[in-house]
């Protein structure tokens, strides 16, 4: 199984518009991030976790020349911006493409995307998407990938991250109750959102991540949505986290 951090950073991305703070500045790459998404390969399957607005960048960038299904963890812009550009895979591979959401994220989509999901007289040229529902029960991708949704708070609203095999995904939580905390338990990688260092009302901070991650003895975790707020990239990582505990940055691979 392979993982690619295709985005890693919060809403607006790093560098922010018009920002001159030194993380906007910096001359490090992996203080560049675009919004966060993440691509999984496993069992033959290429799958995206959420599809924000710089999906086609990302998507070219890592030359993914064939997606099989787009997973979203919830509905805010910087993770489904991008869904008008499935319309690529639609093209190469002749089908719909398969978006697996919960009823209420699909809901949103119908609003923000009226154009894809209209009954008659649909434009040619918009995307195909096929709709399957998720609940917070274990499901399956075109049948072959089995995936443990992981519902967490992100302020007041719900947000899935998403297990598969040994590795799991968790991004714009700010609360994970007992009994969703178990289905981490046991990963041996985790990526997990950690915004900045001071708290936030929708996300985890650092120190709340970090407390996660040693309650549940995450052997390696990466940190990921990362506002230009957190720091500089090198400085976070060596004054701040323990050695089993990175910052994430676009385009780092991880390999189970
Ligand atoms: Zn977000
Ligand atoms: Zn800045
Ligand atoms: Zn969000």
């Amino acid at each position: 199984m392979r993982v690619t951090l295709l985005g890693t950073g919060t809403s607006m991305g790093v560098p922010i518009i018009g920002c001159a703070c030194p993380v906007c500045i910096s001359a490090d790459v992996r203080d560049k991030r675009l919004r966060t998404a993440a691509l999984i390969e496993t069992d033959g399957l290429t799958i995206a976790i959420d599809c924000g607005p710089d999906f086609r960048q990302q998507m070219l960038q890592h030359r993914v020349q064939h997606l099989d299904a787009v997973l979203f963890t919830h509905a805010h812009r910087d993770h489904t911006g991008g869904l008008d550009d499935v319309r690529a895979y639609n093209l190469w591979q002749q089908k719909p493409m398969p978006v697996y959401a919960t009823q209420r994220v699909q809901q949103i989509l119908k609003n923000h995307y009226d154009y894809v999901f209209v009954e008659d007289n649909k434009y040619a040229g918009a995307p195909n998407v096929e709709l399957h529902t998720i609940l917070n029960h274990p499901f399956t991708v075109n049948n072959r990938v089995t995936v443990t949704p992981i519902e967490a708070l992100h302020g007041n609203d719900p947000v899935l991250g998403f297990r598969i095999h040994d590795f799991t995904y968790l991004t714009d939580a700010s609360h994970v109750n007992s009994r969703e905390e178990e289905k981490i338990s046991g990963s041996k990688v985790l990526v997990l959102n950690a915004l900045r260092q001071k708290k936030h009302w929708s996300h985890f901070n650092l120190p709340q991540a970090l407390e996660l991650i040693n309650r549940l003895q995450i052997p390696k975790a990466y940190l990921t949505h990362i506002s230009h707020q957190m720091g500089l990239h090198h400085e976070v990582e060596s004054n701040l986290l323990p050695p089993h505990v990175r910052l994430a940055y676009d385009g780092l691979q991880i390999t189970l």
